[in-house]
């Protein structure tokens, strides 16, 4: 994310967004249609409960012992040919790479979709390098061609309408191409095909590696992810160190319910299991294959408030819907991770302070929780994240005291009565068909965009007694 985009507040981001209507258009038909696929998909699947609940435990079981993990990772990737190399930040990944394309003369690489070189912000150090970055993925490649970021963890261009992408390919490929989808990934088909072959290095993300096999998994819909990963000559994967899962059996379980959270497939359309470089009995294939595990603030959080976050398995669900994510996008939270679970993992990368206002982009209703494969208490986290910016003094001192006030308030059973009789008496003016429509000050910021039920007549206990 640029900057000036950070500079800008998260309500001036958000408003923009509220106004944009192509992007209105294009996240309610996405989303919704991403909600739909997920329910249809569970709802033919009755052991997909109980999965969730599997899944959950091998990830918290693996956290428990994540170094022991890791460390039978790389030697079973090592055993196989492979190199790991560790990043503790996304300077020390984007070194790594930059060295091996320095230290090969390579120009050239393509790359499958992955978050974790979104998060180092891989192609402009690239770029700067003189290396040339192509994404290959489709989503990837228009917001490529459009000088933008991923607007969602799986649908990297869910902002755009199809008119919007025609548009784009006409201007960056010279042609004309119709509104169609079909028409579209054709264009984008035969400009790539040139691209694998002229790759030097494939740069991929990893959606699982499994320990005691040494196998990096890649999970794909469009096949860009098998021949990034079988025609350069260098193979670079780059994974978070929570990616790690123990055994092939673990593997078979997080595959049962990551596509249908995503996309609603019972699995995707290619699943690609890398399992080091090229044997010599072996037709295609990398001649070298490296492994970066990325911690950039992941260990930190082992311990930490965070920690179930690192749980996550990227599926995006919890995006489609959340009731902030689906009326902003993405790009208005203004970082490489949008949605609810974006809130915690720019937090866990870049600190608490960075999310003091994103903190509070959610309406904590859990149904991010609810649909969470590996079921995440994003809520909770959530608060506990207000708390402890309250708590630290990085919340803005009008929120502190109006919380602190509030928390007085509520926590004294004289003056919860107290203030109902007051806010009784005070909100006559503003009142309308039963609704709290405009409030003055600060409070108007709340009515501007949504009612309020007014403080009620009498209080329940006053009822209570009554009833009694
Ligand atoms: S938090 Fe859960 S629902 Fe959201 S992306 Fe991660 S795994 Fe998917």
């Amino acid at each position: 994310m640029s900057d000036q985009t950070l500079r800008t507040p998260f309500p001036e981001r958000a408003s923009a967004a509220l106004k944009d209507t192509f992007l209105q258009q294009a996240l309610g038909i996405a989303t919704t249609k991403f909600i739909g696929l997920r329910q249809e998909s569970f709802a033919g699947f009755p052991e997909g409960e109980a999965l969730r609940d599997r899944a959950r435990a091998v990830k918290e079981a693996t956290l428990q012992k994540l170094d022991g993990y890791l460390a039978e990772l790389a030697d079973n990737v090592e055993r196989l040919g492979g190199h790991v190399h560790w990043a503790a930040t996304g300077e020390e990944a984007r070194e790594i790479i930059l060295r091996l394309c320095r230290d090969r003369g390579l120009r050239r690489v393509v790359k499958s979709k992955s978050m974790a070189t979104e998060e180092i912000d891989l192609n402009k150090a690239l770029e700067a390098a003189g290396v040339t970055p192509v994404e290959t993925d489709l989503g990837e490649y228009i917001i490529q061609l459009a000088h933008e970021k991923p607007s969602h963890i799986i649908a990297p261009a869910i902002h755009k309408t199809k008119g919007q992408v025609a548009e784009l390919f006409s201007k960056e490929l010279k042609g004309h191409f119709a509104a169609d989808p079909e028409v579209l990934t054709a264009a984008a088909r035969k400009e790539l095909r040139q691209k694998f072959l002229q790759a030097d290095m494939g740069i991929t993300g990893a959606n699982f590696a499994v320990a005691d096999t040494g196998t990096v998994v890649l999970v794909t819909n469009e096949g860009n992810g098998r021949m990034v990963t079988s025609l350069p000559r260098i193979h670079v994967a780059v994974m978070g160190i929570e990616k790690v899962i123990p055994s092939m059996t673990d593997l078979m379980l997080f595959l049962a319910i990551l596509a249908r959270s995503a996309t609603g497939q019972k699995l995707s359309v290619y699943t690609t299991l890398v399992r080091g470089p090229r044997h010599p009995e072996e037709l295609e294939g990398p001649e070298e294959l490296h492994l970066i595990l990325l911690d950039n603030g992941r260990s930190a959080q082992i311990a930490g408030k965070l920690r179930e976050a690192l749980y996550c398995l990227r599926c995006g669900a919890c995006l489609n819907v959340c009731p902030v994510y689906r009326q902003i996008g993405g790009h208005a939270y203004g970082h490489t991770y949008p949605g609810p679970i974006g809130i915690l993992l720019t937090a866990m990368l870049k600190g608490d302070r960075s999310v003091k206002e994103l903190a509070h982009a959610s309406s904590l209703c859990g149904a991010c929780h609810e649909v969470c494969p590996v079921r995440i208490d994003i809520p909770r986290m959530l608060v506990e994240l207000r708390e402890g910016l309250d708590r630290d003094r990085i919340a803005p001192w009008g929120e502190r005291l109006v919380f602190k006030m509030l928390g007085r308030v509520l926590g004294s059973p004289m003056l919860f009565g107290l203030a109902g009789r007051i806010g009784r008496v005070a909100q006559k003016p503003f009142v309308s068909d039963g609704r709290l429509t405009r409030l003055p000050l600060v409070f108007g910021r709340w009515t501007r965009s949504r009612d309020l039920p007014p403080v009620a007549a009498k209080t329940f206990t006053q009822r209570w007694k009554e009833l009694q």
